[in-house]
């Protein structure tokens, strides 16, 4: 174990040190606007990824050609006082000449992900090569408080400190059905992560593969599959069977008002928002409008609603509301269209109740939503119910450190770490501290919405803003 990363230790000496942990969109978007402040220039940031490089993360670290952005690119930017940021990078790099699919017929483009992630990089990597901003590429493995700050070991061992923690490691892995887990682990084309790179690798062309949950990243696999020559039978199962939707037709302008006043009640939204919809289909517009609106308007209208009624929300609407709210690229909702066109796909809504490994396959024992129990037999099952939220607190070590310290706990809701509107961590008796930040969409159980790229970029500069603040009020001169 190496006693102390030097530089670390000679940086504490002298700067206050901002430890970012997790390197993803979000941590190398607050350490770019931290590097971009002036007054920030003698304080030390530390961001530690195990990535090769900042900005990419789960979302956009990827080589599949199949992963496209989920949102227009002129909605993707760094920066979110400049939204053309991003078009005006694909511009100048030319990036997408060898792309033409990623250019729709209404003017939007959806690029492939691994291209936002480079202009991301781009942006980022600069200030890390001129010192401003350093990247540690190691897990963060403990963390512990100490009397003025705090203490991170990587999985190397080697040990740094910091006087400002942000936490930026957003998605955790996906926990697969106990009974799944239980007959396949182990198979070579049992898929717990199909996030990870190259994940689909073990899949053959004619495979009958079995996909658990239908949000987005089942999307990605039904397409990934699909540009790699897989022609086998696919059947997509979740509890409710609701498919990802794509984007509108045409361009709209969100449509309705749900703040003047908010809403008191999960029941008073639902209703408000069917109203709004009869009432766009009215006015010849389709339901995307009005979503739209309503992710517009969804901090005051989730601030609005008491916990007991977000909990009520999250139960019964986030389900509905994640297929609507979350829309896949164009080129996405093609290849599923043509994989059910062709016979190929089905998406069912559905429960299982048994598997087991049957000879070198895999059998299922299903029961779709109204059916009898039936026995089917796959190839490969695929798990894509999506990063285990609730879970966070349990998914790595130093996580439970900080929850059984007291420092961390669970957002009420249940859709990541408890926070105050400035994303500073509640402390089990619900106090907020000052040196532990909550940056990226763990705190959206304060916002209610904060995943899509444009709210956590501007979350992001916020906390920048956040922390410049604290190193104002707390700054130690150099000695
Ligand atoms: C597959 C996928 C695709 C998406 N596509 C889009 C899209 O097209 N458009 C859109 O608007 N939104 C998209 N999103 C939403 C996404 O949440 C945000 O856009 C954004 O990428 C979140 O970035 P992040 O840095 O907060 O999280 P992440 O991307 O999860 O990054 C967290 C980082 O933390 C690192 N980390 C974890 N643990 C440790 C540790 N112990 N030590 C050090 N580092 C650690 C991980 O290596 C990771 O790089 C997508 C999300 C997913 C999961």
């Amino acid at each position: 174990m190496a006693d102390m990363n030097t530089a670390a230790r000679s940086d504490h000496q002298t700067r206050f040190t901002v430890a970012i942990i997790g390197g993803g969109f979000t941590g190398a978007a607050v350490a770019y606007h931290l590097a971009q402040c002036p007054a920030v220039d003698q304080a030390a940031i530390l961001v530690f990824e195990p990535r090769d490089a900042l900005g990419k993360g789960l979302a956009y670290d990827t080589g599949d050609p199949a992963h496209r952005i989920n949102v227009p690119s002129a909605r993707m930017s760094l920066l979110p006082d400049d939204p053309e940021h991003f078009g005006r990078w694909l511009a100048g790099t030319g990036v997408l000449a060898g792309d033409p699919r990623a250019h729709q017929a209404d003017g939007n483009s959806f690029p492939r992900r691994s291209v936002f992630g480079d202009y991301v990089s781009s942006q980022v990597e600069p200030l890390v090569d001129d010192g401003r901003i350093r990247h540690v590429r190691a897990r963060v493995a403990h963390v512990s408080k100490t009397g003025t700050g705090w203490q991170l070991q990587d999985d190397a061992g080697n040990r740094f400190s910091s006087d400002l923690l942000v936490i930026a490691t957003t998605h955790p892995a996906p926990r697969a059905p106990a009974r799944l887990a239980e007959a396949f682990v182990g198979h070579p084309r049992y898929i717990a992560d199909a996030t990870k790179p190259d994940a689909l690798e073990p899949i053959r062309p004619q495979d009958r593969v079995l996909i658990v949950g239908n949000g987005l990243t089942a999307a990605d696999v039904i397409a990934s599959l699909r540009e790699r020559g897989h022609v086998g039978r696919i059947l997509s199962i979740s509890r409710r069977g609701l498919r990802s939707r794509g984007h509108a037709a045409v361009p709209q302008e969100p449509y309705g008002n749900f703040v003047s006043p908010p809403p008191q009640s999960t029941r008073e939204l639902l209703k408000r928002t069917r109203l709004a919809l009869r009432a766009a289909t009215a006015d010849g517009l389709s339901w995307h409008a009005v979503l739209d609106q309503l992710r517009a308007q969804a901090r005051p209208i989730w601030q609005g609603l008491t916990v007991v009624e977000r909990r009520r929300l999250v139960r019964h609407l986030r389900v509905f509301w994640d297929v609507h709210r979350f829309r896949i690229a164009p080129q996405v909702e093609q290849a599923l269209d043509h994989a059910i066109t062709e016979g190929r796909l089905e998406i069912a809504a559905g429960s299982i109740l048994s598997a087991r490994r049957h000879g070198d396959g895999m059998q299922v024992l299903i029961r779709r939503r109204g059916g009898a129990p039936e026995t089917l037999d796959f190839d490969a099952v695929v798990i894509t119910t999506g990063p285990a939220h609730g879970g966070i607190l349990s998914s790595q070590s130093w996580f439970s450190e900080l929850a059984e310290t007291g420092r961390l706990t669970m957002d009420p809701t249940g859709l990541g770490l408890a926070c105050n509107e400035m994303g500073e961590a509640l402390d089990v008796n619900g106090d907020p501290q000052l040196d532990l930040l909550i940056a990226g969409p763990l705190a959206r159980g304060v916002f209610g919405e904060l995943m899509g790229l444009p709210q956590v970029s501007e979350y992001a500069a916020a906390i920048a803003g956040q922390i410049i603040g604290s190193i104002a009020h707390t700054y130690k001169p150099i000695a």
